[in-house]
């Protein structure tokens, strides 16, 4: 009989794809598990595509950890091409404000890595689609780019069969899980009445963390409603090509930004202001006026080719938020065996092959994962937690 631990990974989108497929390839009898199917469109991992930056103001953790995360992410790409990373470069524009740029500028310049300040003129020249007006500086990273969102987890799900994992579609039974009274859960109970046995858990199940968890996530998970759009360039405008235009992040009265190319399917446009709470299962999934408005709005005046490009379709994912946008990798309090890893916050996609990494060598015992991301945080007093992912 074999000796490998076995592992039953609950939700196979960015965080729970990449962790199984770690812990297939560190030995372990693997199980991957999703109500749905990997990237499925209400998962906070579907829809087209995902910026990758290491970029990350003066949190210097994300840098790193996104650092590591874009090596793997181009190792897998070497050994596997599925093209599910475009390097395209990512330009930040600047308002008034540009305290973000400079800690992120010492935070590159620290780990060694390449960025470049523009002046708004120097961009203009460069992207001629961009209006800088009412910009004070811009900020280039070489290495960032876009991930291909649905298709990765699509893709990584492939390689945990492919490489001795199990990929089942089944729905965990939620609310809550249950830990026996030893303190662990070797049992999970799907809704289809199966049951699967496991010597540890990994419960990555995104805007539904809450709901699968109550008693230990509660409110530290909350789904916020965000909308992306995508808008059709001018015929034979070559100017809006990813191979002429970088993934851009505009941080100015409200932080808005956008995807050249998606493989054809238009030019990406959203607000990053966290919409209202919304349900990942049943919640609407029809852009609103308001949404489309605004950023018709933002077009017209930062890339004016495009004030009255057709809407071509668009997406409604959810932020699955913490209070102060870590990510949360760390044991059930009540059970050593169960490990929770989610609240991406809206940037955690990229990071999928680290944490994987993170999430592996914690439940076979071989290291812990950094304190940031500990669920200890939340007993703190809830005003030290700072609200904002960017800073
Ligand atoms: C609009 C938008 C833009 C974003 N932009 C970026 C970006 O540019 N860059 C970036 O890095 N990140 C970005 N993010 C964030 C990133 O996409 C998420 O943080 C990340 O994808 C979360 O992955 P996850 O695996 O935790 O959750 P999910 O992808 O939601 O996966 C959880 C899975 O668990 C499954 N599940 C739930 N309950 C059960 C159950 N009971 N049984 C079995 N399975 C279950 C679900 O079906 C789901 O597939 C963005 C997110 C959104 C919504």
């Amino acid at each position: 009989m074999s000796s490998a631990p076995r592992v039953l990974v609950i939700g196979a989108g960015a965080f729970g794809g990449w962790t199984a497929l770690e812990l297939v390839r560190r030995g372990a009898a693997v199980t991957l598990i999703d109500a749905w199917e990997p990237g499925h469109p209400r998962a906070s991992s579907g829809g087209e595509t995902r910026i990758i930056r290491t970029v990350y103001g003066s949190r210097a953790i994300y840098t790193r950890l996104a650092a590591r995360a874009l090596d793997l992410w181009r190792a897998h790409e070497a050994r596997w091409p599925a093209g599910l990373l475009r390097a395209t470069g990512g330009l930040w524009l600047f308002g008034p404000d540009a305290a973000f740029a400079r800690a992120s500028a010492a935070a590159l310049a620290a780990d060694g890595r390449a960025f470049e300040w523009l002046t708004p003129a120097e961009a203009a020249r460069r992207y001629p689609a961009i209006d800088t007006s009412g910009i004070s500086s811009l900020f280039f990273e070489p290495d960032a780019g876009y991930l291909f969102a649905r298709r990765a987890c699509q893709h990584v799900a492939a390689r945990v069969a492919a490489e001795g994992g199990r990929v089942h579609m089944g729905a965990a039974v939620a609310a809550p899980l249950h830990v026996s009274s030893s303190g662990s859960m070797t049992r999970v109970a799907l809704t289809s009445g199966a049951t699967i046995d496991a010597d540890a858990v990994v419960v990555a199940c995104g805007p539904w963390l809450g709901t699968m968890c109550p008693d230990v996530m509660g409110d530290r998970i909350a789904p916020t409603r965000q909308e992306i759009y995508y808008f059709g360039t001018p015929m034979g405008d070559r100017r809006f090509d990813d191979d002429r235009m970088p993934v851009w992040i505009e941080m100015g009265e409200r932080l808005m930004y956008g995807i050249p190319g998606n493989g054809g399917r238009g030019f990406k446009v959203a607000d990053d202001t966290p919409g209202p709470r919304f349900d990942p299962t049943g919640g609407s999934r029809e852009l609103t006026p308001d949404g489309v408005g605004t950023a018709r709005r933002f077009l017209r005046r930062r890339f004016p080719a495009l004030a009255d490009a057709p809407l071509l379709g668009g997406e409604v994912c959810q932020y699955e938020a913490t209070p102060d946008s870590h990510l949360i990798i760390d044991a059930h309090p009540g059970a050593p065996n169960v490990w929770i890893a989610g609240g991406g916050s809206g940037h955690g996609f990229k990071m999928g092959p680290a944490i994987g990494e993170i999430v592996a060598s914690a439940v076979l015992g071989e290291s812990q994962p950094d304190r940031t991301f500990a669920l200890s945080r939340f007993d703190q007093a809830s005003a030290e937690l700072a609200q904002e992912k960017w800073q």
